[in-house]
């Protein structure tokens, strides 16, 4: 095989193919078109290939394995020159590219073959292989830059760029989303099902199942998937890009009422204590059980004779949560329980005769103390006509109309004095509005 010298050395070629995924690769060859073009390239210029090495990844970002592998091998010197469809298959960051013309620079490159590219081992070679890393890079970063300020324009018209959520189809042809006929039933009849208040998120999720409108896997939707559907104010039109709220282009399938009541019941039923609501039993948190230590728990229960008569009776019983203790305390029922709680009660309770002296005492401190507040008003009512009669004469002086007449009406009796003294809370001689605002008090004293 006639051999390609330019400096009188053995160039010995590394084939590099490489295309990835990325959006920036999509209109490059396939890799088995990329190894077929330039291995009739190497035959039609006569270049010996050392080896065919293949990359399946993005040259966006610096450690390629295949790429790394093959630097240190030229480093090593198991080859000199490599052969690839165009620079931008060897670099589209600056660390790679960097690396190659370095290694141009030092000689442990010899030259690089491009079937769409000219390249030498000149100052001018390396100059335009330079341009060619750079616009690889400014490709990808510009493309990045546009795809952002693409998305951003959509958003700003109302387009969601994202999948469409269920009852809703990303039109292809259009860019648009448009409402899926059948789903979007579904997806509202769900949502009239759940703001009834009487369905929970496992029955939603049946429905939703029943309908059609199953997880990718083809199961019952879970809880959270439910709730999530549930709260989804895309239904609503309005879509959250950016941590941003936008009103969107397409028709909402939800009214706005219906979907405020369902996260009421949304709230309401994730509240996670609504069962104390249904057992009030009054010893309930108060008690804990002797055996083992675990909290008391009272249940109603309802009995139906055979002859119709029906019985209610509420029983309490251990909760037997303890994991050390095995409790093998029966429940009792709460005339059981209020008996034993009686004769508890009653070795610490007062005997009657120092019952009654004491709440003869009580009494009579109370009326004491009724008295004296009386006193107290009497004396703060004093101070306050006063005042007023202060205030009427200070503010027909400055003639402010208002305050004289509420001041007149107060005074003539038409206006309650609380409302005066509620207009502010003024302080009269140490006494404020608080100390005798009890009623019951103050009526006693009147
Ligand atoms: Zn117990």
């Amino acid at each position: 095989m006639e051999q390609t010298a330019t400096s009188g050395l053995i160039q010995k070629f590394f084939l590099y193919a490489r295309k990835s995924t990325d959006v920036e690769d999509k209109q490059v060859l396939s890799i088995e078109a990329q190894i077929t073009e330039l291995r009739a390239y190497a035959k039609q210029e006569g270049l010996q290939i050392a080896e065919e090495l293949i990359e399946k990844q993005s040259a966006k970002i610096p450690g390629r394995p295949v790429f790394n592998k093959m630097i240190s091998r030229i480093e090593h010197g198991d080859a000199n020159a490599i052969l690839a469809w165009h620079p931008d298959r060897l670099a589209r960051n600056s660390v790679d590219g960097g690396r190659i013309i370095y290694l141009l620079d030092c000689g442990h490159l010899a030259i690089l073959k491009f079937p769409t590219f000219w390249c030498e081992n000149t100052s001018q070679g390396k100059f335009m292989l330079n341009i060619a890393f750079g616009q690889s890079k400014y490709y990808v970063d510009s493309l990045s830059e546009n795809t952002k300020r693409g998305l951003r324009q959509k958003v700003r018209n109302g387009d969601y760029p994202s999948q469409a959520p269920i009852g809703y189809i990303n039109d292809s042809r259009y860019k648009s989303i448009v409402v899926d006929k059948k789903k979007s039933r579904v997806i509202r009849l769900a949502f009239q099902l759940y703001a009834k208040g009487e369905s929970r998120l496992e029955d939603i999720a049946n429905f939703l199942a029943k309908n059609g409108i199953v997880s990718r896997g083809g199961k019952i939707i879970s809880k959270t998937r439910a709730s999530f559907i549930l709260s989804n104010p895309f239904y609503i039109g309005l879509f959250k890009y950016g941590g941003e709220r936008h009103e969107g282009k397409y028709d909402p399938i939800v009214s706005k009422k219906l979907f405020d009541s369902a996260q009421e019941v949304l709230k309401l039923r994730s509240k996670p204590n609504h069962k104390p609501t249904i057992n009030p039993q009054p010893f309930c948190g108060l008690i804990s059980c002797a055996s083992c230590g675990m909290m008391i728990t009272g249940e109603y229960k309802v009995k139906k004779q055979k002859n119709g008569n029906i019985h209610n009776y509420t029983y309490y019983r251990c909760t037997k949560k303890s994991k050390v203790v095995k409790c093998s305390e029966p429940c009792i029922r709460q005339e059981e329980m209020d008996r034993q709680l009686s004769s508890l009660i009653k070795s610490v309770s007062l005997p009657p005769d120092w019952a009654e002296e004491l709440n003869r005492l009580a009494l009579q401190d109370h009326k004491k103390s009724a008295q004296s507040h009386s006193a107290v008003i009497e004396e703060v009512k004093k101070e306050i006509k006063s005042i007023i009669i202060l205030s009427i004469k200070s503010c027909e002086k400055n003639n402010i109309k208002k305050e004289s007449k509420m001041a007149r009406a107060t005074f003539a009796g038409a206006l309650p004095l609380i409302m005066i003294i509620s207009l502010e809370p003024v302080e009269f001689s140490g006494i404020t509005k608080s100390n005798f605002l009890p009623t019951s008090i103050s009526k006693e004293a009147a």
